[in-house]
């Protein structure tokens, strides 16, 4: 790898995003660290800028918030006149509620972050993105497995969406569902995070699918449980540890090629 080619970190400025950009730009190749606080994005960069290991690659920041679709746009504009393309494009944004939050609104947030965000990272970035030769990889978490849900109609429709028109519908069915005080009565769990990473899985293997002839690589993944300000630091492995199977679908050799697949530990897993 070589500073032509053009590696994008969703909130990148710490944790898990924070490992991924640095193994990647250890690679010596372009990395475009982004977040959506400037401040924290352009510390994370002075600080990866510093480490000798990253010498041969160029790292650069570029404010990117996935939930607003004016920075998503902007983000676009900027990346299509700076490098006019991209070769991989890892999202890595992601919040979760701590505690016992839950609520119709925080589902929404929830959703509009975890799922929709990433989706309008890859709906903005696939016009730049390298045909063949392009990797997608998702951040997304064995908590979104399917087997969380209870219901097995509902279960069904994630397993197989016709679209992602469907998948959208489903995540506003479980936030209505919640303002209506029904969820757990239409059979779904209480777990905000695990339905809107369920979201994301399901909408990279429909992605996959829809580019599977481009020789664009799709994929997701669960980086393990992290110590990161996500898990209030009580997860058993590192963020660095957590940024490897993400760092190695995303370098995965084209004539490995492997899409619309969920990883953990470098291994496949049903989702
Ligand atoms: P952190 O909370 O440490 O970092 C999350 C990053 O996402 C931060 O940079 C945060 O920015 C950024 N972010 C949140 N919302 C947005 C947004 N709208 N636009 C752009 N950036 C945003 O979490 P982790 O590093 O632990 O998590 C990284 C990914 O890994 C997430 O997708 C998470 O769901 C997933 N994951 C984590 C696990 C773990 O054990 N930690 C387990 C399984 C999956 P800011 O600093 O501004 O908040």
């Amino acid at each position: 790898w070589d500073q032509s080619t053009v590696a994008v970190v969703t909130g990148a400025n710490k944790g898990i995003g924070y490992e991924i950009a640095r193994l990647l730009a250890e690679q010596g190749m372009t990395v475009v660290v982004t977040a959506r606080n400037e401040e924290l994005g352009q510390a994370a960069v002075s600080k990866l800028q510093r480490l000798p290991s990253t010498s041969g690659s160029a790292v650069q920041f570029q404010q990117l918030d996935i939930a607003n679709a004016g920075s998503v746009a902007a983000f676009a504009a900027w990346l299509q006149q700076q490098h006019g393309k991209l070769d991989i494009l890892v999202n890595n944004a992601g919040i979760a509620y701590k505690g016992n939050t839950f609520g119709a609104d925080e589902a929404a947030t929830t959703i509009a972050t975890n799922f929709l965000g990433t989706k309008a990272a890859c709906e903005a970035l696939l016009p730049l993105l390298t045909k063949p030769g392009g990797r997608i990889v998702n951040v997304s978490s064995t908590a979104g497995v399917l087997r969380g849900i209870p219901s097995e109609q509902l279960r069904a429709r994630f397993e197989s969406p016709s679209g992602v028109d469907e998948l959208v519908q489903l995540g506003d069915k479980f936030v209505e569902d919640i303002r209506a005080g029904r969820h757990t009565q239409e059979g779904w769990p209480s777990s905000m995070y695990g339905i809107s990473k369920a979201l994301e899985s399901s909408y990279t293997r429909v992605l996959a699918e829809q580019l599977k002839d481009s020789g664009i690589m799709v994929n997701c993944c669960c980086p393990g449980y992290c110590s990161t300000d996500m898990s209030s630091w009580r997860g058993t492995q590192s963020a660095a540890a957590g940024a490897d199977t993400p760092v190695w679908l995303a370098l995965l050799p084209q004539e490995e090629f492997k899409t619309g697949g969920f990883y953990r530990d470098r291994k496949q897993q049903s989702f």
